[in-house]
């Protein structure tokens, strides 16, 4: 893969996840809405049993706001706000859970093994603030499959980036045509060993096979850096009936998608 089409990840990149200034969204689907602040990006879900919100950015209400205000701004009820599933224990994802927890009473998933790591290894230990702040009700693990009515999401264990991190592959309408959506839970292989990176790649590889066998043609990220994502939103967000949807990839998209965590990996472990 050519290096100038490969994302480059910068510390300025890590200092963004904390800027709250200003935040994007997008209805990218009739059933799904993505909102971001500068780096990091969470979706959320129509299903007939209520919404789902994935990931929750940053631990500040100022996230928790601009969530409601896209959820708001498309004529969806926040009010219907009942599950917050989760990719990682990384306080950039869990974020403002805990607001929707509160609010909404919203029954929460993660995997075991990241609700201990998330308490264990607070991504920020310097910063309180951030510290794991709401409980997990609903344990989830490879296999799983979380049913909301008419709509299920299928649950991958991807341990690397976190020991116990999730990747889920879910359905989506545009115009009423159904569209297979994967989100790969943690976009970078861990810092440190090279066994975590080994472990990331397998990973990948097993969430590549899992979309192939879903015919997954929608590509999702956590994160705007792997996806122009802040770009894209704008796009979607002014798009006119005639132009196409960007986040529908095809499944040979999707596997380039896949091409480039691979690369960034393997980078890693030529370092
Ligand atoms: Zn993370």
């Amino acid at each position: 893969m050519e290096l100038r089409k490969i994302p480059m990840l910068s510390s300025e990149m890590i200092k963004n996840m904390e800027d709250m200034n200003f935040f994007v969204y997008s209805q990218i689907f009739d059933d799904l809405l993505i909102i971001a602040q500068k780096e990091t990006n969470c979706f959320v879900w129509k299903t007939s049993d209520g919404l789902v919100v994935f990931d929750a950015i940053w631990p500040d209400k100022a996230v928790y706001d601009a969530i409601i205000n896209a959820i708001q701004s498309v004529g969806w009820n926040p009010d219907n706000i009942n599950k917050l599933v989760l990719t990682h224990g990384h306080c950039d994802h869990t974020g403002c859970g805990r607001w929707f927890v509160e609010k909404h009473g919203a029954k929460t998933y993660l995997s075991r093994i990241d609700d201990i790591f998330w308490k264990e290894h607070p991504t920020k230990p310097n910063l309180p603030d951030t510290w794991k702040d709401f409980d997990i009700n609903c344990y989830i693990q490879d296999g799983d499959t979380i049913t909301c009515r008419n709509k299920d999401i299928y649950v991958y264990g991807t341990p690397g980036h976190t020991p116990g991190c999730l990747s889920y592959i879910f359905p989506v309408t545009e115009n009423g045509t159904k569209h297979m959506a994967a989100l790969f839970g943690g976009a970078t292989p861990p810092l440190g060993t090279a066994d975590g990176v080994k472990q990331f790649l397998t990973s990948l590889e097993y969430f590549r096979q899992k979309a192939k066998e879903k015919h997954v043609d929608v590509g999702l990220c956590n994160h705007t850096v792997f996806d122009n994502g802040i770009e894209r939103i704008s796009y979607s967000a002014k798009r006119l009936a005639y132009m196409p949807n960007i986040y529908i990839i095809g499944n040979d998209g999707f596997e380039k998608y896949c091409d480039m965590f691979q690369a960034l990996a393997e980078a890693k472990l030529l370092k």
